[in-house]
């Protein structure tokens, strides 16, 4: 069921058992998993947004800034209303690899408290709620003729193929609005955006919520998940603190630092063997793009940074200079080449640095502004460097093509970096309390009753788009809440 708080008609306090603060792919999930696995339990979602993408002045209350050494749009990489960001996501999709969740200083991570396979029934699960209905990310299972046009790695121990996979995309604000309407236990709040809290030793008493039609109610609950998005779940514990509420987790060193996204380098071009297709693609199952990926072992012999390459196909006069393709000897000719110029995609390292603040400023509905800082290790850029020319080194050994590494100049990428809207590592998921802002089971250390959905609570990043994992996180979450309810 749906109420519009807007419309001022019943706007009574309300009580329940399981409260969401926000309805994206991680609120939608955990509310609708946990109302199929237990029937009689009493939930609210309180949507900041309504059922339409959010006006000017709605979406005016995402707005901050932006004052790391590399710049970033806080209102262009989120939407506020019921669906989320999934409005306007591209889909794409991949599971974080097992080595992403091991402790790996390469990649500033002590680790994930769980390992990839607690996780399997959950992505099994989050392939449904996208509607992917491939899950297997094998390209040895790919048709002929797809496998065909792939570089074959099988005498390489330095790099592997891999998929990526495609949801629709699955917007979750039209996909899933008739099975929260018509649930029997699930009221959805809308324009009930958070804006105060109340707290009484570890527990989150309540909850206030309105939006700038002036109407407010407060709202208490037995448990209650914050599930914003990886900004404002920051931005909404560092409220809490500043309320002075002093749970170990709110009040941790680790809270809303570590901020991290992902971005690209273009590291230099290749000249391979005509035709190769490390792009989308129709697959049998439905879309497809392979990737380059080191192994799990050069990775961690190399302390590499996980990284993919994708290739595109360059004009011919981007070509290599003749003295890099007329090594007869070295079993390249050259001919019936492509060029192709190298995206990749890189695992940011978590740096302590790139942060959210609360600025002095506050928004239309008085809460204090996002002051962002996102801020890129420079080691970022040198290990895909390190990964490319290696990879060049690999096709060359292999007699398939040529690579040139471009000069990397730090300063400059840093400061013309565009992120993928993938808002990480605010609120990270640590075994103890001091490493971390919430638990293995996503409740904020020291509170009795709050928990976190959402890529907020990645401890690393991988190189997989987020969306997958905080669906998984999110199937795992509701499963925890009402196994213990
Ligand atoms: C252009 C674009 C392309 C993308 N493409 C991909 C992709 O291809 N693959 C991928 O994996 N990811 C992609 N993403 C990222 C993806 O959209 C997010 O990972 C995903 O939407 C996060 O889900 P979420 O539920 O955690 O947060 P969100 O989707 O951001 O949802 C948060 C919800 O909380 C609500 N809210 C905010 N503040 C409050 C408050 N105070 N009280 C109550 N509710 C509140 C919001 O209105 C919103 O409904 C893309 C993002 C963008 C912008």
């Amino acid at each position: 069921m749906f109420t519009n708080l807007a419309d001022g008609r019943n706007n009574a306090n309300r009580q329940c058992d399981l409260l969401i603060l926000g309805a994206g792919p991680a609120g939608i999930t955990v509310a609708l998993e946990a109302a199929a696995k237990a029937p009689g339990l009493r939930i609210i979602i309180a949507e900041a947004g309504g059922l339409e993408p959010p006006s000017a002045d709605e979406l005016a209350l995402y707005s901050g800034e932006s004052a790391g050494s590399s710049r970033y749009s806080l209102t262009t990489t989120r939407l506020r209303y019921f669906g989320g960001t999934s409005g306007h996501w591209g889909g794409w999709c991949r599971p974080l690899d097992a080595v992403d969740f091991a402790a790996r200083p390469q990649a500033g991570s002590t680790g994930w408290p769980i390992n990839k396979p607690e996780l399997a029934g959950h992505y099994a699960a989050a392939h449904r709620w996208l509607e992917i209905p491939d899950d297997n990310y094998d390209p040895d299972r790919l048709e002929t003729e797809l496998r065909d046009k792939l570089i074959d790695f099988s005498s390489s121990d330095w790099f592997q193929n891999r998929l990526f996979h495609f949801s629709p995309p699955t917007r979750f604000g039209t996909r899933y609005r008739d099975a929260i309407e018509q649930s029997s236990s699930i009221e959805c709040l809308l324009n009930a955006a958070a804006i105060d809290y109340s707290y009484s030793a570890n527990r989150l008493s309540s909850v206030r919520v309105g939006g700038l039609h002036g109407h407010q109610l407060d709202i208490q609950a037995g448990r209650v998940v914050i599930a914003m998005g990886g900004l404002e779940c920051a931005r909404h514990l560092l409220l809490m603190r500043q309320r002075g509420w002093a749970a170990s987790g709110i009040s941790s060193a680790k809270l809303a630092h570590g901020f991290a996204d992902h971005f690209g380098l273009r590291p230099g071009i290749l000249q391979l063997q005509a035709d190769r297709i490390y792009q989308r693609t129709a697959g049998s199952q439905g879309p497809v793009m392979p990737i380059i990926t080191p192994t799990p072992e050069a990775l961690s012999e190399q302390a590499w940074q996980n990284t993919c390459m994708l290739l595109d196909i360059t004009p011919a006069a981007d070509k290599l200079p003749s003295g890099y393709t007329s090594h007869q000897a070295l079993g390249f000719s050259g001919e019936d080449t492509w060029t192709y110029s190298v995206q990749m995609i890189l695992e940011p390292r978590t740096n302590e640095n790139s942060r959210v603040e609360l600025s002095g400023q506050t928004d239309a509905l008085g809460l204090p502004k996002i002051k962002l800082f996102w801020e890129i290790d420079p080691r970022d850029y040198q290990s895909a460097q390190n990964v490319f020319t290696r990879f060049t080194h690999e096709i060359a050994r292999m007699g398939l093509g040529r690579g040139q590494v471009k000069p990397l100049d730090i300063t400059l990428r840093q400061r013309s970096a565009n992120g993928t809207a993938h808002h990480m590592g605010t609120a990270r998921m640590a075994e103890h309390p001091g490493e971390g802002v919430v638990d293995r089971n996503l409740k904020v250390f020291g509170t009795g009753n709050l928990y976190v959905a959402g890529s907020a609570v990645f401890p690393s990043f991988g190189y997989s788009n987020p969306t997958m994992t905080i669906v998984a996180l999110a199937h795992r979450l509701a499963e925890h809440l009402t196994d213990t309810g």
